[in-house]
């Protein structure tokens, strides 16, 4: 008897799960997960302790706390100029289930969904389960962008929907507005939804990003997820968002009161008051990243890895294969023992295995002593297989 239903053939458990479970054995300085190691604003942590011991305790509505419901509609205006109203933003457990409830409330079994490659892990998951197809679209180093001639060829009659993300987990890329435009006309052309990812959306570092859903003609058709986890360093709160036009938000509603139907009922009036008083948190957040990569880059260069400065998010990619091993697979998994620094192997995020072979993924989302503590060991030993 199968252990499991045929729709999680080959999805294993989560990379980031593997890694920081063998960083916690082996005593690692854990640059894989990418979480930060320090708290989001004092006035939302206050606000959560408030909430609680102020009977928020029982389910909020499934649509979302008013709070956070208004407090995404003023952010999305104040940021970006887009209207929307209260049916056009859903609260969820996290992107990750604005992810779940977008796949699957918009795709049926057969359909297509094009996705940027390296991709996050969820978005494969989620797309099998949902029973779609994924065509990947590969970034490729030193600038990971976006060849919008091959993300023409990815799209047929069978495409439903293109999952974007900008700023780009793993590779830090974020999408030129020129590139934005490209996917938005062949989104129209073709009459194709699109799921833009941008839980990254604030942590930028000097360049713009710009909201898909803010270009001519694409708000109709795009539904954006954003998440307090990354914007207000709180990732373990779980508190996410999808908004875009009534009909889609209610697609992904619809699939996402049967996952969670509702969470994180003292939380959210916490993100809702950092949403609205502490868009100041963001820009101190993004120069310190900003330090912070600079400090990881220039390190792992020093080392003699290939470092692709990435332009935002949490993440920085190398190329290691000047160190000898097979894949950055293997040079991960001899890390720690060797180190005492974990690392995520950016294979794992490509369906062309050989286009990430040595690539490897560096969260610089911790403090500057602990990326100087990893670098130090990285420093203290040979890294040649
Ligand atoms: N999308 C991307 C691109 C991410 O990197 C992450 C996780 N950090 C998520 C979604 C999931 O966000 P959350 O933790 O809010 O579920
Ligand atoms: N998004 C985080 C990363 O890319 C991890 C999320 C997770 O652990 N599922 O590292």
């Amino acid at each position: 008897m199968a252990a499991h239903a045929h729709r999680l053939d080959g999805i294993g458990s989560t990379i980031f799960a593997e890694m920081s479970a063998l960083a916690a054995r082996t005593g690692a300085v854990n640059l894989g997960q990418g979480f930060p190691d320090t708290d989001g604003p004092p006035a939302m942590l206050e606000a959560a302790v408030a909430a609680l011991r102020g009977g928020r305790n029982q389910y909020p509505p499934g649509h979302g706390t008013p709070e956070l419901v208004d407090a995404v509609v003023a952010h999305q205006r104040r940021h970006y100029g887009l209207e929307l109203d209260r049916s056009q933003v859903v609260a969820t457990t996290g992107a990750t289930e604005a992810i779940a409830g977008a796949l699957l409330g918009l795709v049926d079994p057969g359909d297509e969904v094009v996705v940027l490659e390296p991709y996050y892990d969820s978005y494969v998951a989620m797309i099998q389960i949902a029973g779609g197809v994924r065509r990947p679209v590969t970034l490729r180093a030193p600038d990971f962008r976006l060849d919008l001639d091959e993300l023409a060829a990815a799209i047929t009659e069978r495409t439903r929907l293109i999952l974007l993300n900008t700023p780009h987990n793993p590779t830090g890329a974020v999408l030129t507005r020129a590139e934005l435009e490209g996917v938005a006309a062949l989104a129209m052309e073709h009459d194709l939804v699109v799921v833009a990812d941008e839980v990254y959306e604030h942590l930028t570092f000097g360049v713009e990003h710009v909201p898909l859903a803010t270009l001519p003609g694409m708000f109709e058709r795009t539904v954006t997820i954003s998440s307090a986890g990354k914007s207000f360093s709180v990732t373990g709160w779980k508190i996410g968002w999808a908004s875009g036009p009534a009909e889609l938000v209610a697609a992904v509603e619809g699939a996402k009161n049967w996952l969670s139907f509702a969470s994180g009922a003292p939380l959210q009036p916490a993100v809702a008051l950092a949403l609205n008083e502490h868009d100041e948190f963001h820009e101190r957040l993004a120069a310190d990243l900003r330090a912070q990569r600079d400090l990881l880059c220039s390190g792992l260069a020093e080392l003699g890895m290939t470092v692709y400065r990435p332009d935002g998010t949490y993440f920085a990619t190398t190329d290691v294969s000047a160190f000898g091993y097979d894949d950055g697979r293997a040079f991960c998994l001899a890390l720690p023992e060797r180190a005492g620094v974990v690392a995520i192997p950016s294979q794992v995020f490509y369906d062309d295995t050989e286009e990430g072979r040595h690539l490897v993924r560096w969260a610089f989302c911790k403090r500057p002593q602990v990326i100087e503590e990893g670098l130090a060991r990285l420093a203290a030993v040979p890294l040649e297989a």
